[in-house]
């Protein structure tokens, strides 16, 4: 493409782009795309100066003023800020900084509040107007919704004139809750809280705004040189006026030192009741900040690091079918390699065929990938504005990709399964679970191995693992004596595991960790499990009618007793040696987590979900405070989840709740 064909097209989308974000209050794509396209733009122009244009977006300052309100004219400008997106832009913007005055400056560094920029005149203490930053040289009047904010204070302790700059923003609970209530009403809903922010303070009647519980920060004064004489100052100097100003802040002279600030920052961010999406740097002193200047859109005094983004665009480029161990076919999108959250994604479940029903997804769509702390990436949505035709369907198979035989899905369920109890996917994955640490911690038997013994024809069944000998292994890959000396030493301390392993390690359907040892508790021996009714098995406190179904089906099928059969022959214990209560292992999913249920699930009661999460090693508890990890809020939850969203503690709904526990089958 020529390059002024390709800048057309960037700034017609970044128009496109802003308009949803500044003027609709209802974005697209996430601010990552918007970024990126930017940024892209800034490069060309850059390079091709003849490109350049006054109206380009790299050029102007946020979106047009609605003409619902009144317009109103910044006396000072309210401008953007520059980006840096790493450490070494920051140490880049340090050295200029240092360079252009010669020595090394003190800086603020504060956070960077996600709402709107507002402009408040006060005039002999009294808020005489409230504006929005609009184009940055005309904003709108929303005076009448700001005095509904109440921590922008409409009369200060002293009788001072000037303009205070800060941010009105929505805290988490307010925007959860307002969505929550959106969605009841089937109203459409907020993307994030600030644009519910801007949304809410654009609205004619103030009663909206007063109704969403909004809050608001100051982070600067305007001409006010005799009052103050550094941006540090002003701070303190408007939070003893009365204005609320965070106290987050932090002063410091060394590039290290802000990177310190922000790193803090990166962690803490989960744990502060507002969204912040950076960290905004500025030259303290004001005779400093007048030096420096400003560009066109931002001063050249201040920068704005932004967070590494938890949501990002990517293209599905192909989509991939694997068999897990109880047959289940799971889809997974690969995508173009895309960094979120700090790392690099390249694969997401895509969890069933109803799933990529719901979210309309087809190969070759561009995709938001959602990433937030350490939790598994997740595709969003399809950007189906985006597409060029080109895309194609997710084809789910009808046959098995491992076996080719039919799959089938059952009424009511969500998976595809392959039922081929032959199936070499099947086998090869739960020979892998049947080795594995919380089964019958078989070590050295490695994935590669086992795909070796696997592929070689030495292994087809778990039985088969007990019947290797020497040579065989010896003529393995990358098997040396020791390595074969230590294997067989550990497949042999292996059969001397109590019921409870081995019960686990065959890989039954809905058999996790725990519910295997109040099975070998309960019965005692192998030989009685496999003749246990399914009201036998529910007679146990924590086995559900499934699992006890999934247990008798299992035991009925009768390569399953040949398999028991020949495991006690090769000499494996099938009893129960009365081994304590595990805590779950270090491997289970949910090991070590802390999980709250509150509120009203449909499709499982709280005790029936609890116990699944305690299957898969969490510990469930009655009451939110700093140690839980995770809280399940099903319809109508309440103060357990308004304290554990303060807490910054995540959350799920029913729904992903469901969707973690379908892909633990
Ligand atoms: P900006 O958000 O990068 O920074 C400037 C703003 O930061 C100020 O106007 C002010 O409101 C705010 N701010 C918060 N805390 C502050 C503090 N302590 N000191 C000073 N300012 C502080 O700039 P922008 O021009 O408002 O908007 C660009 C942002 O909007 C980008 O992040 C972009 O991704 C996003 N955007 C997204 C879309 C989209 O479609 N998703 C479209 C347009 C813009």
């Amino acid at each position: 493409m020529e390059m002024a064909e390709r800048v057309e097209a960037l700034r017609q989308k970044l128009n496109q782009y802003g308009y949803e974000y500044y003027v609709l209050d209802r974005p697209s794509v996430p601010d990552a795309e918007y970024d990126r396209l930017m940024n892209e733009l800034i490069e060309i122009e850059t390079d091709y100066p003849e490109l350049r244009s006054p109206d380009s977006p790299t050029q102007r300052v946020g979106g047009v003023p609605l003409d619902a309100f009144v317009k109103v004219t910044h006396d000072t400008p309210m401008l953007s800020l520059g980006n840096v997106f790493s450490k070494e832009e920051l140490v880049e913007w340090v050295e200029r900084i240092e360079k252009d005055l010669g020595y090394s400056p003190l800086f603020v560094a504060e956070l960077k509040f996600d709402g709107l920029a507002v402009s408040l005149k006060y005039e002999e203490g009294r808020l005489v107007r409230g504006a929005t930053r609009g184009d940055g040289t005309t904003g709108e009047d929303i005076t009448q919704n700001l005095k509904t904010i109440r921590s922008i204070p409409l009369r200060l302790n002293e009788d001072v004139t000037f303009e205070v700059r800060g941010e009105a923003y929505m805290p988490k609970r307010s925007f959860e809750h307002l969505n929550d209530e959106r969605e009841r009403l089937g109203e459409p809903l907020f993307a994030n809280p600030r644009n519910a922010a801007a949304g809410s303070l654009r609205q004619l009647d103030s009663k909206i705004a007063a109704s969403r519980n909004l809050a608001f920060f100051a982070y600067g004064l305007v001409s006010t040189d005799d009052l103050v004489a550094s941006h540090d100052e002003s701070l303190e100097y408007l939070r003893r006026l009365g204005i609320a100003v965070s106290q987050e802040y932090t002063t410091c002279h060394m590039a290290d030192e802000l990177w310190d600030y922000i790193e803090t920052y990166v962690t803490k961010r989960s744990e502060l009741p507002y969204e912040i999406d950076g960290i905004v740097i500025k030259v303290a002193a004001y005779e400093e900040q007048e030096q420096l200047g400003f560009t066109a859109k931002s001063p050249r005094w201040a920068v704005a690091y932004k967070f590494p983004a938890e949501e990002v665009v990517t293209t599905i480029e192909d989509v991939d079918f694997s068999v897990g161990r109880t047959g289940k076919v799971t889809p997974r999108a690969r995508f173009a390699p895309v960094s979120v959250a700090g790392s690099t994604v390249t694969y997401a479940t895509l969890h069933n065929e109803d799933f990529i029903v719901e979210k309309d997804l087809h190969i070759g769509d561009r995709v938001v990938i959602k990433k937030a702390g350490d939790v598994i990436p997740a595709v969003v949505s399809a950007l189906v504005s985006e597409r060029t035709g080109e895309e194609t369907e997710i084809v789910f198979p009808t046959h098995c990709p491992a076996c080719e035989s039919e799959l089938v899905r059952l009424e009511g369920e969500a998976d595809h399964r392959c039922v081929n109890p032959e199936c070499p996917a099947q086998l090869l994955e739960g020979l892998i679970h049947f080795v594995s640490r919380p089964a019958m911690n078989i070590d050295g038997l490695g994935e590669k191995v086992i795909t070796q013994l696997h592929a070689s024809d030495l292994v087809h069944n778990v039985a088969d693992l007990y019947r290797l000998d020497r040579d065989a292994l010896l003529a393995l890959d990358r098997m040396g004596e020791t390595s074969v000396t230590n294997l067989l030493a550990a497949i042999e301390q292996s059969k001397q595991n109590s019921l409870e392993r081995v019960l686990f390690a065959l890989g039954i359907r809905l058999v996790g960790q725990k519910a295997a040892v109040l099975i070998a508790e309960r019965f005692e021996t192998m030989e009685a499990v496999m003749e246990a009714s399914v009201d036998e098995l529910t007679s146990i406190d924590g086995i559900g009618t499934k699992m006890a179904e999934s247990i008798v089906l299992y035991f009925e099928k009768p390569e399953a007793r040949d398999l028991v059969r020949d495991l006690g022959a090769a000499g494996v214990n099938l009893t129960f040696k009365g081994a304590k209560r595990p805590v779950a292992d270090a491997d289970a999913p949910l090991a070590g987590k802390t999980v709250v249920l509150t509120g009203k699930l449909h499709e499982m009661t709280r005790g029936e979900a609890g116990k699944k999460l305690e299957l898969l090693g969490a510990s469930v508890t009655g009451s939110v405070s700093k140690n839980t990890d995770l809280l399940v809020a099903g319809e109508k939850a309440g103060s357990k989840l308004t304290k554990a969203e303060s807490l910054g503690i995540e959350v799920w709904d029913e729904a992903a709740l469901l969707a973690f526990l379908a892909d633990q089958t």
